[in-house]
């Protein structure tokens, strides 16, 4: 048996039966020839116009996977239609065939290969997906150049196949027709590679990160696909081939049971509420928030507002869309961040300086405070936007009392200026502390008294606490939010937000995880917000869930001594509230969950 199972990552739900059709989607061989001189522009018109007839094809498939996946999901393709509209990369191949006389594909490559050594340095994960960009975008224009066909691999796939390949691009999983593709089986990728969301959006079950898959599975042989329990099964037999048919079945009225607890209000089973909001990042994220029945934004991130132009955003702009989601959420907060810039985020509008440790620099509150007319803009036009809307002011990466204390001031003051000015602005908005760091949550009670509600960010101040780099694959294991340690920190805020009388939430990945969650709800907290497409499970898990029992969890969690021990304590006590096989059986993801593990 065991050679006949591989495991990798589930990256999209359900059970697919089929021969496997390993396709090769691969960079060709690109000869190194050098141009004579007097076709040295030639070349560089070949590659403008390969890069105008890329751009263009990758325009139709963005549209195409707007009536597939839907228009959140084609966003994907932006990213890669931004790099064929990057001057400076551009102008690198450009130089390439200018200086050594290189054809346009032999630059294009080259040059490629220099970014993708740049971003590899870097090893952030955001930099990471990028990558996977940057193949897809350079197999597609290098084949164009050279006249190699590059989308006709779907002709020869035949009918209902599972396919098997080195690296799905988001440009080959948006083509794929779910009569004919029931399966994808890919090397390379994870839950959050953009294939695996196109994948996932479209329903074909995906297992990715299959170490050797392509030399593993031959052509032909019949795989089951367990596409939320990341396994690929070799020439099952008739009883798992009889069992991948229940388990489908059970998935289906699993999904059934998600979508039917989002007409049910968010109340644990013993009657408790629990607000359950949505993080959103981008504009088109909004109405992903409503479709899953976010109560509000409990994070409405702004960096987007900046990062990517090159000038600052003005007040009108900001104040439009702040007013925009607020109208989406009527009678529902919205959480409006100001500007956590730094770090991880780099925004192009702004010299900020090259930092020898940017995660512990000049970063979040600190720039805001420095850049005061920035920070006025953005408070105002918080202001001008709360007039008709719910509009709360969150700062991050707080560290100290005093930028609190700081921002009140220009707060108040932004609501006088307003009303003199007689512009159309509420006087003032409750402004609330993001929780990031060891220090805001040991100073949570002075910060509680100084601010409107507590916020935690746990991905930071996991970060923070853990001294593990958020974004550091190698460490991913470390990176543990329901450690002790944190668990402790999460217990002071909680505690110290109730002794205030002032409302605590969670907005860190955290609070989309199962077990963790229950855990959150235990400790006290009663609002969530997570990114929109954990909601649906989120607002079934708590429904199931007794706030009761999630205290008792919490309270023995408080005691263990180590995160695996934690786990293992919220698994026992979602063990008695729900059958854990649906959590294993049907989300990507959930191996922790598996029964008897604990
Ligand atoms: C966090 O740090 O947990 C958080 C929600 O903020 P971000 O992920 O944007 O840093
Ligand atoms: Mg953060």
């Amino acid at each position: 048996m065991s050679e006949r199972l591989l495991r990798g990552s589930g990256v999209s739900p359900g059970m697919a039966v089929g021969p496997a059709v390993v396709v090769r989607w691969t960079m060709p061989e690109v000869p190194h020839r050098i141009v004579p001189r007097s076709q040295v522009e030639g070349e560089v018109r070949r590659l403008r116009a390969a890069v105008r007839d890329i751009t263009r094809h990758l325009a139709e498939l963005k549209e195409r996977a707007e009536d597939r996946a839907g228009v959140d999901e084609a966003r994907i393709f932006d990213a890669q239609i931004l790099m064929l509209e990057d001057e400076v990369f551009l102008g690198g191949v450009e130089d390439l065939i200018r200086e050594n006389h290189l054809t346009a594909e032999k630059a294009f490559e080259y040059k490629a290969l220099e970014v993708r050594d740049a971003w590899s340095a870097v090893g952030s994960p955001m930099l990471s997906e990028r990558l996977a960009d940057l193949t897809g975008v350079t197999i597609r224009v290098v084949q164009h150049l050279m006249h190699v066909g590059a989308d006709d691999i779907w002709g020869s796939v035949p009918a209902r196949s599972v396919v098997v390949a080195r690296e799905l691009t988001p440009g080959l999983t948006v083509q794929l027709d779910r009569d004919y593709v029931v399966g994808l089986i890919s090397e390379q990728g994870t839950r959050t590679s953009h294939a695996a969301i196109l994948a996932h959006s479209i329903g074909i079950p995906a297992v990715f990160g299959v170490p050797d898959a392509v030399e593993r599975i031959a052509a032909g042989t019949v795989v089951v696909v367990d596409g939320a329990r990341g396994t690929v099964l070799l020439e099952p037999t008739a009883d798992e081939l009889a069992e991948a048919q229940v388990r489908e079945a059970s998935r289906l009225e699993f999904e059934r049971q998600l979508e039917a607890a989002l007409d049910q209000p968010p109340l644990t089973s013993d009657g408790h509420r629990i607000a359950l909001r949505g993080n959103v990042d981008l504009p088109d994220e909004i109405g992903s928030a409503q479709r899953h029945g976010a109560e509000g934004v409990g994070l409405l991130r702004t960096e987007f507002l900046i990062t990517g132009h090159s000038r600052l955003p003005s007040e009108d702009e900001q104040s439009a869309y702040f007013q925009r989601v607020g109208l989406a959420f009527r009678g529902h907060p919205i959480v409006v961040r100001t500007f956590d810039l730094g770090g991880d985020k780099f925004p192009a509008a702004f010299r900020a300086p090259t930092e020898p440790n940017p995660f512990l620099g000049w970063r979040a509150i600190r720039v805001c405070l420095d850049q005061e007319d920035m920070f006025r803009t953005q408070i105002r036009a918080a202001l001008r936007a709360a007039a008709r809307t719910q509009i709360h002011l969150m700062i991050p990466l707080v560290t100290r009392l005093d930028e609190v204390e700081r921002t009140r001031e220009l707060v108040m003051d932004e609501g006088q200026r307003l009303a003199r000015e007689g512009i159309e602005a509420a006087p003032t908005v409750p402004v609330g502390v993001m929780i990031e760091t060891p220090a805001a949550a040991i100073l949570a009670d002075r910060l509680a008294a100084v601010s409107d509600f507590l916020s935690v960010g746990t991905n930071d101040l996991t970060q923070y606490t853990l001294v593990v780099d958020r974004g550091n694959a190698r460490l991913a294991d470390r990176f543990t939010p329901h450690d002790p340690s944190v668990l402790r920190l999460l217990r002071m805020v909680a505690d110290a937000a109730r002794a205030a009388g002032k409302p605590a939430s969670v907005c860190g990945e955290m609070a989309s995880e199962p077990l963790p969650a229950v855990l959150l709800i235990g400790l006290g907290y009663d609002a969530l917000s997570v990114a929109p497409p954990a909601l649906p499970l989120l607002r079934w898990l708590v429904r199931h869930v007794s706030l009761e029992r999630a205290r008792a969890a919490a309270e023995e969690a408080l005691a263990a001594h180590s995160a695996a021990e934690v786990l293992a304590v919220a698994h026992r006590a979602l063990a008695e509230l729900i059958d854990l096989r649906l959590l294993a059986d049907n989300v990507p993801g959930c191996p922790e969950i598996e029964p008897g593990v604990a």
